[in-house]
């Protein structure tokens, strides 16, 4: 069994931005920029921001946090993200869900710039990615894709069982699995025999948020596991959707808990950042 070590790969990644934003600085007088909006208290989301603005500065970005109460009005934040969009400092525009329940997201996700879409989440951008054209595409499963492509993972003609279809997670990565010519099976809370789909699969990914729902006996010998899952359980550690103990000796590779995945994401949106500068250069 081979841990697939987020953290490395995504200091590799980091590096690589870094290097690219001296260049951007040097020959075109350009600095990447995010511009973060963050709506409300919820503590994961404030630590996610925090992440990701510490990453901006890490590699030379600039970047802003637009901070608003829960009680902001869908206009307010429209007009904000407007503001974004027709700033010129501005390459990437982030909306940290989720949105407070008054909030209509897809309607707020529609009003970023397509061209400043960093984290993929714009109809035209999901639209571009399921059509197989280049596109921004969602950090999280692009981050996936870089972890198999950094460990010469070939997806061609391989079985693999998505589990979770969420618009952020489980969709884009089935497309970005299509578009690799893999063989697809997405699964979901009404899937009716889940154990049935990931026993057959070469390589399973899994974000769903419950905590160990991918077991042993679940998994073939040899197979890939990626866990895309975050939970905190009640002693405060994190853990991820596969019980990582058991399913580990059965497999060729797998990603932990912390240190998959999630710093992966982090890297994907500074990459898509760059991606969107290095487009206006
Ligand atoms: P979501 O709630 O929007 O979607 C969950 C998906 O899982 C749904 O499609 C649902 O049908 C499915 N599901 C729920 N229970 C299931 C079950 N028992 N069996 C099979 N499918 C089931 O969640 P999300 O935003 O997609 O996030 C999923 C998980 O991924 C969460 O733990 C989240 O914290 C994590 N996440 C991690 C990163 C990262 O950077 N590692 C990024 C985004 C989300």
């Amino acid at each position: 069994m081979q841990l697939i070590d987020g953290k490395s790969l995504s200091k590799k990644v980091q590096a690589n931005v870094s290097t690219e934003v001296e260049k951007l600085k040097r020959e075109k007088n350009i600095v990447p920029g995010l511009a973060v909006i963050l709506i409300g208290d919820d503590p994961a989301s404030h630590a996610y921001v925090k992440m990701k603005g510490k990453a901006c500065e890490n590699v030379g970005f600039y970047s802003i946090t637009h901070n608003m109460p829960d009680t902001i009005s869908q206009d307010e934040i429209i007009a904000t993200i407007k503001m974004m969009n027709d700033n010129p400092r501005i390459d990437g525009i982030l909306v940290q869900l989720p949105l407070p329940a008054h909030i209509d997201t897809q309607k707020i996700l529609e009003v970023i710039d397509p061209t400043k879409d960093v984290d993929g989440f714009h109809a035209y951008n999901v639209g571009r990615l399921v059509s197989g054209m280049d596109s921004f595409v969602a950090c999280t499963p692009l981050g996936v894709m870089k972890m198999f492509e950094g460990y010469d993972i070939d997806l061609k003609g391989q079985d693999v069982c998505v589990v979770g279809a969420s618009n952020i997670v489980g969709k884009p990565m089935a497309s970005l699995l299509l578009n690799a010519d893999a063989t697809v099976t997405v699964t979901h809370i009404y899937t009716k025999d889940l154990k049935s789909h990931t026993l057959k699969a070469d390589i399973v990914i899994v974000g769903v948020g419950v905590p160990s729902l991918i077991k042993a006996d679940m998994v073939k010998d040899g197979a890939i596991v990626i866990d895309i899952g975050i939970n905190r359980i009640a002693d405060g550690s994190l853990v991820g959707d596969v019980d990582f103990d058991n399913v580990s000796p059965k497999c060729s590779f797998i990603t932990p808990v912390p240190g998959g995945v999630g710093p992966m994401t982090i890297a994907m949106l500074l990459s898509n950042t760059l991606k969107s500068a290095q487009r206006r250069a």
